[in-house]
This record gives C-alpha cells, sequence and structure tokens, in this order.
C-alpha cells in the first residue's frame, strides 16, 4: 500500500468552533465537506483528544468558518497549536456570536456555516459529524485557503492530531539554511522570509532578530533546528 495516494486527496482549511456553558473553543480542521443540499447537511472530522470535540458531543452544536488565502499563519497557529484547555484561544482574534450561540471567525472569513450535529460517527481516532445546516452567511468574495496552498506557499505546518497530518517518511535532499519548527514543524525558508512580520526574502535564519518567534506557534528561535 503506498500511503503517499492519500496526498493526491484535496482540502481547504478552516476553523470549527462550538461552545457550551457560555465557554467557547475553536480549531483548525481540513476536513469539511457538504453532503446534501435538501436539507443542506455538512460533515467534519475532528480528533477525539481535541477540546472542540468534547464541546460539539455536548452542546450538538458546530460552526465552520472559511479561511481565505491571506489568512495569516498566526491566526492557524492560534487555533491549530494552542489547546483551548491552556489558553482562550478568541484572544485577540475577531469573531462574532452566530444565532446558534457559537462563534464564528470574522475578518479572514469568507463565509461561514452553523450546524445542528445529526449524527455522530466513531471513527477510531475521530469523530465524523454529520450536521444540518441551520444558518449561513457570506462574508466577503475572495479565494479560499486549500491545504496544498497553505502548505506549499505559504510553508504552514499542522499538528499531528489532523486528519491529513503526515509524519516525514523519507529525507530530502540537503538544503543546509532552512530551518524546522521542533514543535510545529513551520519550516523557515530563508528565500521567503516571513513577510507577515516584517522579514524580507533573502534573510538567512542566523539574521533573524532574537526576538523573531516562530509565526505558527510562536516559539523562539532556539526552538528550531537545521532541516536535514
Ligand atoms: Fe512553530
Amino acid at each position: 500500500m503506498n500511503t503517499k495516494a492519500l496526498h493526491k486527496i484535496s482540502y481547504g482549511l478552516y476553523i470549527v468552533t462550538s461552545g457550551k456553558e457560555g465557554r467557547y473553543n475553536g480549531q483548525i480542521a481540513n476536513t469539511a465537506f457538504q453532503i446534501s443540499s435538501e436539507p443542506a447537511t455538512i460533515a467534519i472530522s475532528i480528533n477525539k483528544q481535541n477540546l472542540t470535540n468534547e464541546f460539539i458531543r455536548d452542546s450538538k452544536l458546530f460552526t465552520v468558518s472559511v479561511l481565505d488565502q491571506e489568512t495569516p499563519l498566526s491566526l492557524v497557529g492560534q487555533f491549530g497549536f494552542k489547546s483551548g484547555r491552556e489558553v482562550d484561544k478568541f484572544a485577540g482574534v475577531n469573531y462574532q456570536i452566530g444565532r446558534s450561540g457559537v462563534p464564528y471567525i470574522t475578518g479572514h472569513t469568507l463565509a461561514y456555516l452553523e450546524a445542528k450535529v445529526l449524527q455522530e460517527i466513531d471513527a477510531k481516532t475521530h469523530t465524523i459529524f454529520i450536521g444540518e445546516v441551520t444558518g449561513a452567511e457570506v462574508m466577503k468574495e475572495g479565494l479560499p485557503m486549500t491545504y496544498a496552498y497553505y502548505q506549499q506557499v505559504k510553508r504552514g505546518s499542522v499538528p499531528v492530531t489532523a486528519p491529513a497530518y503526515a509524519p516525514k517518511q523519507e529525507k530530502k535532499a540537503v538544503i543546509e539554511d532552512k530551518y524546522v519548527c521542533s514543535i510545529c514543524g513551520y519550516v523557515y525558508d530563508p528565500a521567503v522570509g516571513d513577510p507577515e512580520n516584517g522579514i524580507p526574502p533573502g534573510t538567512t535564519f542566523d539574521k533573524l532578530p532574537d526576538e523573531w518567534t516562530c509565526p505558527v506557534c510562536g516559539v523562539g528561535k532556539n526552538m528550531f533546528e537545521k532541516d536535514r
């Protein structure tokens, strides 16, 4: 079996949110898709370890915010690499509370869909939630972020609990001046720099300011290792 076949499946990038008893949580998800149109139903796949899974199981509500291509790595990091058990993921994030009582992300969101859970399917590490869409709005026009664009163009990374996470299986050719975040897997490529944080292309890793931090998960330079 060649598991690389799985990498040929295309995905988007979303923030899935839920809430219970006035507490909110959300996470990055690459899996969200429409199942039917009458009634409109959608499905998501959420790791059982994640707090969002617990919130959805309890409240039977979830909302999918569709991210645009300009979404900064920091927003993905906020919802992808931090746990709602430790931090308030909504701190400093633009959001509003939808009619279902669950927040949706504003600013980098093209559209959002509010859903009420019809069925939960146990899929070993993950739960597939099927929901009937109870509310939906288009926020603005633009290109949705695809998972491929996030990885290839924005050099982003995903947490190990994501469905599409692929552990590195083979060593790549040696490229001496790229550095990898040991926490989240973000790759600092000097040819690209970190323009979102004012680092122009052509800046080598050792020329990054001491206070520079991983644009995805926020750790310092000392947590980076040379890519091999
Ligand atoms: Fe990182």
